[in-house]
């Protein structure tokens, strides 16, 4: 049995906006249908939690709106609810993380993570519930190491940023559109972000089809094992990569996208490193589109793990 962590109140009502805030909702309520699937709700974070990653100053203007700037720094209209959505959303991190633990395999249908930073959010990103739930797992002794393996169609920057100085943790970021400080470079030839001692890069030209990918990912998921297999990986599965996506300019469609994540979870699987996903971009009009890849993740986990 799959877990899969979902609250109702983690989309904040920002409107119409490029972030289909409905997708968490519809892509909730068909996993439930699935066989092996079972929606769980998580207890939000805590801001002694996100007092280890982020700077108190950022944590309060998310929480009053104050500086404004600051507050909608991950270009979200600023509301009320916005603070308690984004514990929730960071909560769902953390208990598929400790799902994963427990039973090899997770899910949290939550998103908006890896271009969050210390001080400040960008590109839909407000706290980066990857890193506030790596660092929760590993203060209090559930991990001693942990990995992100970043498949958003953009450049996982805030969470390369924030693994500076986290020497137990890494991360592997394959992506088309570079992504910095709130600005979407399309084209990866000419410009292509600079790898740290535990975050790597790869970037996908433009055109990148199936076929392609999966090599890409079978010749580099290899370095999240060095120098030895993490204590958990968490996957940002994210939609963005579609073809039919706004912003991408690669060329994979939905089959493409769900055997790309197959092979990452069986790759989990073989080397038994436990895995949580998180669902990440996808901007896909209609919604239907983005779900079914959302979906697609899902079949895809419960093809290696079985229900
Ligand atoms: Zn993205």
């Amino acid at each position: 049995m799959i877990e899969a962590f979902h609250h109702p109140d983690s989309a904040a009502p920002i409107g119409e906006h490029t972030m289909p805030m409905e997708k968490f909702q519809q892509v909730a309520d068909r996993a439930a249908k699935l066989s092996g699937v079972r929606v769980l709700s998580p207890d939000p974070v805590t801001r002694e939690d996100l007092l280890q990653v982020h700077t108190e100053e950022y944590i309060r203007a998310i929480e009053t709106g104050h500086p404004k700037p600051l507050a909608e720094s991950q270009k979200f209209p600023w509301t009320p609810q916005l603070y308690s959505s984004v514990l929730y959303t960071n909560g769902a991190v953390l208990a598929a993380a400790r799902s994963a633990l427990l039973h090899g395999i997770s899910a949290a249908i939550a998103s908006g993570f890896h271009h969050s930073c210390m001080d400040h959010g960008e590109g839909f990103c407000t706290f980066n519930g990857l890193v506030v739930a790596l660092e929760k797992l590993h203060r209090t002794g559930a991990i001693q190491t942990g990995a992100v393996l970043d498949l958003d169609l953009h450049y996982g920057n805030g969470t390369a940023s924030l693994l500076q100085g986290r020497s137990w943790a890494r991360a592997l970021s394959i992506y088309g559109n570079d992504y910095w400080d709130n600005v979407c470079y399309r084209d990866v030839s000419t410009r292509h972000h600079h790898d740290g001692p535990n975050h790597r890069s790869i970037a996908l030209p433009a055109k990148t089809d199936g076929p392609y990918l999966l090599e890409v990912l079978e010749q580099n998921l290899p370095l999240l094992l060095r120098p030895a297999p993490p204590d958990l990986l968490l996957v940002q599965a994210g939609a963005d990569p579609l073809r039919d996506d706004p912003y991408s300019p690669l060329d994979l469609g939905p089959a493409d996208l769900e055997t790309r994540d197959r092979l990452v979870f069986e790759f989990a699987r073989r080397h038994s490193i436990p895995v949580a996903w998180t669902l990440a971009g996808g901007y896909t009009r209609p919604v239907e589109k983005v779900v079914n890849v959302h979906l697609g993740t899902f079949r895809a986990a419960l093809s290696v793990h079985g229900t």
